[in-house]
């Protein structure tokens, strides 16, 4: 290239790479390209074009000097392996030179267009980006046929990288332009978005301070004078709602999902339910991109909230009494049963149906009728414990559903018993409306629900059928669905009313059964009570304790108990035939070990004969220790600390808790006779009982055998090292007079 040539290339060259970076428009760019080149080149007649390539498409970008009718009429070409220099080009990826147009095969379709404007030659160059694709063509024409030269080809391939560099920087600029545009546009859609969202949203830092409020302000959260932004929720709200916020961010955060909740907080405006959904959000801040978000939506959904409680209420609850409807009773119903099935106790359903309810409302009308069953739910309801149920069923019809009423069908069928005496006792006042009282009574079906019977379906309709039988005896009265369990009840009714008369004559005592040790020694006795029945004759303990228990009756038959032990102590003192060694056991029921009275009780009888606590034994069972630990100690060292002492009845039957043993201060474990009968031949047997006296020796405790029937049993627990035994072996229980007979025929001379 010629010295002249070079200059006017350099300074072309830095006209246009400066063009470029000032960030004049493309087309300027390019049009001066094309004239700085048809400036340059040898041949007066050259005419530069330069096109660009969309999709399949070419356009031109620049072509100062060729008929602007020639350009439009090719405008949009579209490329192929025959078309013309250009389209051939962007096809073939590949220079092409046509010498001649009017003899090209390439031209073939567009040289009478080109030969009107005068072009008879043209040399087209593909244009790349610097990632090779495919950005554009550039393309010399002539008016006369021409091939180029090497210096020809040097001085296009210069300012085709112009022509690159150019639109590929249009390019890009065109890119961020339209990037920029896009953010703009979902920008203002957020913008947009968030003003209508009747939602509360906010981004919470890890450490629980609001960063961002969006959407309803924050006037959900404060008085709309102050500010959320920077705040802590741990200064904002109650301790309670702030941790449960900052819950919800750590579970948000370690699990990485969706937390989707309600949640109600006490807020300026007063409590509020919300929907909230939470959402991890990382890189929030691109300055400090480790620093960890949530994006939380709050809905406040206290209308809703409100007006489901209301269907809820319209649905399950009747509006005159406020009781719960048949429809949530049954609801209960179903929930009590499934646990029956469980837990194998027994519950029970009682139905009510008021007996004279139609006379007030036929004569004095529906709201005289309406005041009396609102009176009547409050006074039902007072009976009621708060796991039990009551529903009105409608019109006069009542219904009670007993979770549980004891373990087994007699407890069941006693406790209901109670629960309906109750209830009929709700009906003793009148029901006063206006001016008038009314006595009204009810008829009542019990249907016990044991994991037998248990068919939620079949409950209602067996306590209804019940209730009839109440009905026909003339009503105000109850009765059972089953009729075996009446008569059961009907025997149990009447035994309590025999012991009632049967205290009254005073046909109780207490017998007596010694206890001996290995040595022969007589070392106590235990006192059973005993029923001396006119007609039936001595009635054993088992018989009526656990009525005289159910029917709140034991306190009495233990003072009895009492009483007599305290007289035959005195006894055998007046015949010196004891030392203050000797005690005598009584059995202390579970009731009265719950009672805060036992001490009291225990005092006024044995204060009136001058007897010390010393000399009193009181036998729990296992079963007794495993309630209420807490409680059990404290009953225990109380009772011990004014004197008296424990023995452990029946021990190896219950869930022995060993592990609190050491806690309980007694002072005798009592080995069950179920073991002692099968001492002998059983290794269970043996094992048991040989367990039970190295327990109570290593803790320091007696033992004692109870039931103890053949010398077989006695040997044998002698050699165990047994401390003392009891048993018909030894003697029956005896009747005070002839236990004081045996107690002096089986002691030694003093
Ligand atoms: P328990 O405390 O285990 O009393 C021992 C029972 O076994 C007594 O029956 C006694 O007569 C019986 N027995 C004693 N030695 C033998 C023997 O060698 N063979 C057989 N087969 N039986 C023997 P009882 O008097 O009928 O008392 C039964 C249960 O009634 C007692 O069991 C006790 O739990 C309860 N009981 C008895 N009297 C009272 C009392 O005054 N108050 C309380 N709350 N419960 C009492
Ligand atoms: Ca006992
Ligand atoms: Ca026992």
């Amino acid at each position: 290239m010629g010295t002249d040539r070079l200059k006017k290339l350099l300074s072309h060259q830095q006209g246009i790479l400066s063009k470029i970076a000032l960030g004049v428009p493309l087309s300027e760019v390019l049009t001066e390209i094309c004239s700085s080149i048809e400036q340059i080149i040898d041949d007066e007649s050259a005419r530069c074009s330069i096109l660009s390539v969309k999709g399949q498409q070419l356009f031109h970008c620049a072509a100062p000097n060729i008929h602007p009718e020639y350009c439009s009429l090719l405008n949009g070409v579209y490329i192929g392996p025959k078309v013309g220099s250009c389209g051939t080009t962007a096809f073939s990826k590949s220079r092409t030179i046509v010498e001649n147009i009017e003899t090209s095969p390439l031209w073939e379709d567009f040289k009478d267009l080109a030969l009107k404007f005068g072009l008879k030659s043209c040399w087209s160059t593909p244009i790349f980006s610097t990632q090779a694709d495919l950005l554009g063509t550039f393309a010399i024409y002539h008016s006369t046929p021409k091939s180029p030269s090497k210096q020809d080809l040097e001085l296009i391939d210069f300012f085709v990288h112009f022509s690159s560099i150019a639109l590929e920087k249009s390019n890009e600029f065109n890119k961020a332009k339209q990037l920029l545009a896009n953010l703009q546009q979902s920008n203002e859609k957020f913008k947009a978005f968030t003003k209508v969202m009747p939602d509360l949203i906010l981004i919470l830092s890890e450490e629980g301070i609001y960063t961002d409020v969006y959407g309803t302000s924050n006037e959900l959260l404060l008085d709309s004078s102050k500010d959320l932004i920077g705040q802590s929720v741990k200064d904002l709200l109650s301790q309670d709602d702030a941790q449960m916020i900052m819950d919800v961010i750590k579970k948000t955060l370690s699990t990485n999902e969706t937390q989707i909740f309600e949640y109600e907080l006490a807020v300026p405006k007063g409590n509020i339910v919300f929907e909230g959904r939470a959402a991890a959000l990382d890189h929030y801040h691109p300055n400090s991109p480790t620093k960890r978000h949530v994006v939380w939506m709050a809905r406040d959904i206290s209308i809703k909230k409100k007006a489901e409680q209301e269907v809820h209420k319209l649905a399950f609850y009747d509006p005159l009494t406020n009781l719960p409807n048949r429809r949530m009773l049954s609801d209960k119903l179903s929930t009590c049963v499934e646990s029956i099935k469980r837990n194998k106790n027994i519950g029970a359903l009682l139905f009510l149906d008021l007996d004279n309810f139609k006379r007030i409302n036929d004569s004095l009308g529906h709201s005289a009728g309406d005041e009396v069953l609102v009176e009547l739910s409050k006074r039902l309801s007072a009976i009621i414990k708060g796991s039990d149920t009551l529903a009105r069923a409608g019109g006069d019809e009542f219904i009670i559903l007993l979770k549980h009423v004891g373990e087994n069908t007699q407890q069941a069928s006693i406790e209901c018993k109670i629960v309906a005496k109750e209830i009929q006792r709700a009906f003793h006042d009148k029901f006063e409306v206006g001016n008038l009282a009314f006595q009204v009574s009810c008829s009542i079906g019990i249907c016990l629900i044991d994991s037998v019977n248990a068919q939620a379906g079949n409950i209602l309709k067996f306590a209804d059928t019940a209730m009839y039988r109440s009905k026909n005896k003339g009503g105000n009265s109850s009765s059972f669905y089953d009729p075996a369990l009446q008569t059961l009840l009907e025997k149990q009714t009447e035994l309590e009313t025999d012991i009632v008369r049967a205290i009254a004559s005073d046909e109780f005592c207490a017998y007596f059964q010694p206890q001996v040790n290995t040595y022969g020694d007589v070392i106590g006795a235990e006192a059973l009570i005993r029923w001396n029945h006119p007609q039936k004759g001595l009635i054993a303990a088992n018989e009526f304790i656990p009525i005289a228990e159910q029917y709140g009756l034991i306190q009495k038959l233990q003072n009895i108990v009492l009483h007599d032990i305290c007289i035959l102590i005195n006894e055998l003192k007046a015949d010196n035939i004891i030392d203050d060694s000797f005690s005598v056991s009584i059995n202390i029921s579970q009731s009265q070990f719950n009672s805060s009275n036992l001490k009291g009780e225990l005092f006024s009888t044995i204060n009136k004969f001058d007897i010390r606590a010393q000399q009193i034994k009181l036998e729990i069972t296992e079963s007794m220790l495993s309630s209420d630990i807490d409680y059990t100690i404290r009953q225990m060292k109380e009772l011990i600390a004014a004197g008296f002492l424990f023995s452990i009845d029946d021990f190896g039957t219950g869930y022995s808790c060993l592990a609190y043993l050491s806690a309980f201060p007694v002072k005798e474990l009592k080995i069950d006779k179920s073991f002692i009968d099968k001492i002998l031949d059983s290794t269970v047997g043996f094992n048991i009982a040989q367990t039970i006296i190295s327990l109570g020796k290593s803790l320091n405790l007696e033992v004692v055998a109870e039931g103890v029937e053949t010398t077989e049993q006695y040997d044998l627990l002698k050699k165990m090292n047994i401390d003392a035994m009891q048993g018909y072996l030894i003697a029956r229980p005896m009747d005070k007079e002839g236990y004081a007979k045996w107690h002096s025929a089986n002691t030694n001379a003093q």
